[in-house]
């Protein structure tokens, strides 16, 4: 029978697991008064190939699927020398783990603390189960104070979705247990968070950091505005942090303008959590080099390329003890610089391109949605919602009026002028009003 006790029946203080070792490393930065960030490459490299080696021999202890793929693949242990060796590892597909909640699963079904599930926008769900420990010590274990200077006298309004995917909680457990800052989970437009309260709460407790998509960012300034909360005065943020969807740097700036504050690029996933960040300087993501290996694969022979070569975003996570992912293919597509930015960050500059499967093809040319929005976005006259409609390779762009005296005849034609000039591309423009808001993830492409 069990006893009562006031003592909490899990405690993670006494955790030991492989990743236990790593905190020496995070323990002599401490004593150093230095951070991570601006480590020489060298002396991170040595981390990571550590922090790799570490999770291939535990995958291969604790996971068949994983050993059966490096031994297939001809390794005969699960170590490597160099970090250039990691491109002897298999690569793994999203598609071999769809649906399969414990194919990757590293550790006793009993340790799971958590499961969180990919939005499944593209087939079934992908499930990641993490371990208590991952979440509330080795992924904290790396602070990036460079990257996050918000501390416990911010107030972190966190407008993400709470349900199944990792991000609402994911920013919470950061804010909190790394930054000792309060939080204001607001969610997504929830039943129990509607626009206007979110808003309400955000001017009540001066909500200084947003953390939040950037469709919805571009709601809640809208609706900040038929609630009569403006932007900049009555909520005074010092900075946005946008993640989930992507969008291109004129939308950023739009909301920059709009919410009179800094907004940085924030890129990661519910399988590999945090990966990437914008610096103040805004020329690119920093690779979070403590929690992740980034590589760049050509997307058809999957062999790894170079700084500066364009192709999909390979993640290998190093703290991770739950279902660490190897080599994992994100989908997406970028590229890699190594850091000579202006803020000092050593840790390397990825650049995002979008994803894959989004990319639209014009005329026999692929373009990125976001190099389209970002032209789109050039436009003052036009608001932030708006549509690609794909149909044959002929483009349509539905879109909004916004604080213009045009016409919508006279507005049509300017932007189709406007793309005309940038792309080469001859669309059709049709000015609508009302296109439909959405508290998930904004559609802005439609295939036909
Ligand atoms: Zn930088």
């Amino acid at each position: 029978m069990r006893s009562q006790s006031h003592k909490m029946t899990v405690s993670i203080d006494e955790h030991s697991s492989h990743l236990e070792q790593l905190k020496a490393f995070y323990n002599q930065l401490d004593d150093e008064g230095r951070t991570i960030e601006k480590l020489p490459q060298q002396v991170r490299g040595d981390y990571q190939l550590k922090a790799i080696n570490l999770t291939l021999e535990h995958v291969w202890k604790h996971n068949e699927f994983y050993r059966s793929a490096m031994t297939a693949a001809g390794l005969q242990q699960p170590a490597i020398d160099s970090l250039d060796q990691l491109s002897s590892v298999p690569l793994l597909k999203k598609d071999v783990i769809r649906g399969d909640k414990m194919k990757l699963l590293c550790v006793d079904p009993k340790h799971i603390g958590q499961v969180h599930l990919t939005s499944g926008t593209s087939g079934k769900p992908i499930y990641t189960s993490y371990t208590l420990a991952d979440q509330y010590v080795y992924d904290l274990l790396p602070k990036y104070l460079e990257l996050f200077p918000e501390s416990d006298s911010d107030i972190a309004a966190i407008a993400l979705p709470y349900e199944f995917a990792l991000p609402g909680l994911g920013f919470q457990r950061l804010f909190q247990f790394a930054f000792g800052t309060a939080i204001l989970s607001l969610g997504k437009g929830g039943y129990m968070a509607p626009v206007d309260k979110s808003l309400e709460l955000m001017k009540e407790y001066q909500a200084t950091v947003l953390a939040t998509t950037p469709s919805y960012a571009a709601l809640l300034a809208e609706e900040s505005e038929r609630f009569g909360i403006q932007p900049g005065v009555d909520i005074r943020l010092r900075r946005i942090l946008l993640t989930g969807e992507g969008c291109s740097n004129t939308f950023r700036k739009r909301l920059e303008q709009w919410w009179g504050c800094e907004v940085s690029f924030f890129y990661g996933s519910t399988e590999c959590g945090v990966i990437a960040v914008e610096c103040k300087e805004h020329q690119g993501y920093h690779v979070m080099e403590g929690h992740v290996k980034v590589e760049i694969i050509d997307p058809v022979s999957g062999a790894p390329l170079g700084y500066d070569q364009t192709g999909e975003i390979v993640v290998t996570t190093l703290l991770r003890e739950g279902m660490p992912m190897v080599r994992y293919r994100s989908g997406d597509i970028g590229f890699l610089q190594q850091s000579q930015c202006d803020c000092g960050i050593t840790m390397d500059v990825l650049h995002l391109r979008g994803r894959m499967e989004n990319m639209m093809n014009l005329e026999g040319i692929d373009y990125s949605p976001f190099l389209l929005e970002h032209f789109l976005m050039e436009i003052p006259d036009v608001s932030m919602w708006y549509h690609f409609i794909l149909d044959q390779g002929r483009l349509t762009i539905e879109t909004e009026p916004f604080r213009t005296q045009l016409s919508d005849e006279q507005l049509a034609e300017k932007v189709r002028s406007h793309m005309l000039n940038r792309t080469g591309v001859d669309c059709q423009v049709v000015i609508k009003r009302g296109l439909p808001r959405t508290f998930g993830k904004a559609t802005r492409v439609i295939v036909k």
